[in-house]
């Protein structure tokens, strides 16, 4: 049973029973789910659950210490040779990670660059990308995100709502396969989440492979595929956004949902 292949069928993310330690401590326990192909999954679930610890297995900013992850079709971090894992090499690791985007919670933008710097970054630097060709696709993201006019304004200079569509935009600049977004709108003032969930909105409906961790109900609801409720490392129930969120059938998910709204 392999599941994976490198011709681009079959899920984008799959997880077989993942776990994860932090000492003695397990903050991921069994992950199985898969993400396929131009869905939009949600991740929900009290802070501590684990969510973040996920995402960051999927682009390799932890490792896994049991079970399977493959992303893109590919073992992240391993290759297989029979029945052997084999520890992939460094600058093969970053390849992996090149295709899957990720967004956080907080912007991290570089605070010297303008928004059209901080867009060619990557590209002129991981992909060898001339400066002329980054800065034409850098603007033509800076318009995707609707901030054409900021081109030039450095993140100090821009509200929060906007230095996230720059950290989108940045992302995008990679060409990412997969996008990871790790509570986008959560560090942002409520009248600026809106034009945040816009740019997803319009990054899932151009056929995005998006797993979005997120409190926004109402957007992942509208937007997602599927969604799965963590708990304490495990994932306790999933479904679809309506069937999780309207008839939740666990203790823990209807406590947390009722927390939440
Ligand atoms: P969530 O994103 O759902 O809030 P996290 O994935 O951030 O949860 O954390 C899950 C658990 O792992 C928490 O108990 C957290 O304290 C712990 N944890 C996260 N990162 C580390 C780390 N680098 N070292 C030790 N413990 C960690
Ligand atoms: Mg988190």
């Amino acid at each position: 049973m392999s599941g994976l292949n490198e011709n681009g069928s079959g899920p984008v993310i799959r997880a077989e029973k993942v776990s994860k330690h932090f000492g003695r401590t397990a903050v991921l326990k069994d992950i199985t789910l898969e993400v396929h192909q131009g869905e939009v999954a949600v991740l929900v679930g009290p802070s501590g659950s684990g969510k973040s610890t996920f995402l960051r297995c999927v682009n390799r900013l932890e490792r896994i210490d049991g079970g399977r992850l493959w992303a893109n079709g590919e073992l992240v971090g391993y290759r297989q040779v029979g029945r052997r894992l084999i520890e992939r090499r460094p600058v093969e690791v970053t390849r992996q990670r090149q295709d899957v985007g990720m967004v956080f919670q907080r912007f991290n933008l570089f605070a010297h660059m303008t928004a059209l710097e901080n867009i060619m970054h990557a590209p002129v630097l991981l992909k060898r990308m001339g400066r002329a060709e980054a800065k034409v696709r850098a603007a033509a993201l800076l318009d995707r995100v609707g901030l054409g006019r900021k081109a030039a304004n450095r993140p100090a200079q821009l509200s929060g709502g906007e230095q996230q569509r720059v950290a989108i935009a940045r992302a995008l600049a990679m060409q990412p396969k997969l996008m990871l977004f790790d509570e986008p709108t959560s560090a942002l003032d409520p009248e600026l989440v809106g034009e945040v969930l816009d740019v997803m909105r319009d990054l899932a409906t151009d056929g995005m492979t998006m797993l979005v961790v997120t409190h926004e109900m109402g957007f992942a609801t509208q937007v997602a595929d599927s969604a799965f409720f963590m708990d304490d490392g495990r994932i306790v129930e999933s479904g679809s956004p309506n069937e999780l969120f309207g008839n939740p059938q666990h203790e823990r998910t209807k406590a947390f949902l009722s927390r939440v709204r």
